[in-house]
């Protein structure tokens, strides 16, 4: 029966090394997988009394029960880069055994083990969790793991008083196995550790589809957003505050012999230092997207046609006199068509009216912006 907890918790860590093994860029999952796996064999010490020495049971079975909890608070706290780090680590695992081995050694009292061991371990994961209190505003899945590493930390407080009262663990280590304490101690740790270990499991899940998303939704190329990408971006405030958007299209000028010239791969630097300008020269709140080739685009969610004008020779100059490495001397160009959601009503039209003042300024000339019919 007692064997059912830590069995839970080593099943959870088969979960988490799976999840690893999937995807290791999440070094945190390995981190759960071993305060797992420490943690089965802690439980294992205990129960199967090994080593049978006493005092050396305690101090190996509440080393891997500390070294578990250590592990499991870092791992979601790396999750949310406010990891403790590794000396702070050192120090508390280092405390922790020093109060056991005096408490065993110098002053033996198995219920200052208990006190120090439950009340240390609560206290470790109420700290980790006010770590983690922007989570309780963040995604349900934040929400719940925040709410579930506080609580796992709080109950450690009143079960270790109620527990100790309502049964003074005495009589040896057969004794106290089968006792209230140890039995409450396993059941509530299994529960509330399987939620901790459930919702951390749901929110590397949701972390994976997030990145899947972002990666979905991004130009490898040049790290802006790829053209569903900005739709799907300028979709809200398209649909806030429709009346004063604008649309600005860019596109390379003669960029099929600066490939020619130099090369497909410096043509590609090209594309992402010419992404690298437009990001630093758009204003904040500005979405910038490459949406295809060598053309780009900057949606400005609150502009009027002179605003996106002005930001768009703005962009101009910013490319014309930029210095790009493998061009030698040789400068870009790149043309602009510019229009309005009051002019033109919708999405799709306002992308065409762009489009054709983009072709509009390809035609007559290039490196130039147009803004209206000419
Ligand atoms: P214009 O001034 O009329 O815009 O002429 P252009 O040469 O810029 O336009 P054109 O459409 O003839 O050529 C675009 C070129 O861009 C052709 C294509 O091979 C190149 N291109 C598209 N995507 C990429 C890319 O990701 N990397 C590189 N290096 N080249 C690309
Ligand atoms: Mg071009
Ligand atoms: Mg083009």
């Amino acid at each position: 029966m007692s064997l059912i907890g830590p069995g839970i918790i080593g099943v959870f860590g088969l979960a988490f090394l799976a999840a690893w093994s999937y995807d290791r860029r999440r070094p945190y999952l390995a981190l759960l997988a071993a305060a797992c796996a420490l943690f089965a064999l802690g439980a294992a010490s205990q129960i199967l009394y090994w080593p049978r020495d006493t005092g050396l049971n305690a101090m190996v079975s509440g080393a891997l029960y500390t070294c578990a909890v250590i592990a499991a608070v870092e791992g979601v706290l790396i999750r949310s880069g406010r990891a403790f780090g590794i000396w702070i680590d050192v120090a508390i695992f280092a405390a922790f055994c020093l109060a056991l081995y005096y408490f065993f050694y110098v002053d033996r009292s198995l219920l200052a083990r208990i006190y120090v061991q439950n009340f240390g371990y609560g206290l470790l994961l109420c700290v980790a969790a006010l770590r983690l209190a922007h989570l309780r505003h963040g995604r349900v899945v934040d929400r719940i793991l925040f709410w579930t590493l506080l609580l796992l930390g709080l109950h450690f407080f009143p079960r270790t008083v109620f527990t100790v009262g309502a049964s003074p663990p005495s009589g040896g280590p057969l004794v106290f196995a089968d006792s209230v304490f140890w039995q409450t101690l396993q059941l509530s740790l299994a529960v509330l550790g399987a939620a901790l270990a459930m919702a951390i499991l749901a929110a590397a899940v949701s972390d994976l589809i997030d990145d899947l998303r972002r990666e979905r939704d991004l130009d490898h190329l040049t790290g802006l957003l790829n053209r569903r990408g900005f739709e799907a971006e300028i979709a809200a405030p398209m649909r806030r505050a429709p009346e004063g958007a604008a649309l600005i299209l860019c596109d390379v000028d003669h960029f099929k012999s600066i490939n020619d010239s130099f090369g497909h791969d410096v043509g590609d630097v090209v594309l992402q230092e010419i992404g690298a300008m437009l990001r630093r020269t758009a204003r904040k709140g500005d979405f910038v997207g490459r949406l295809g080739g060598e053309e780009f685009a900057v949606f400005l969610p609150d502009a009027s046609l002179a605003d996106a004008t002005e930001c768009a020779e703005r962009l101009r100059q910013a490319i014309r006199k930029g210095r790009i490495p493998g061009l030698d001397s040789r400068s870009v160009t790149a043309s602009f068509g510019v229009a309005t959601i009051r002019e033109a009503g919708d999405w799709a039209a306002l992308y065409k009216l762009a489009d054709s003042r983009l072709y509009q300024a390809k035609a007559a000339g290039r490196d130039r912006t147009v803004d209206c019919g000419m």
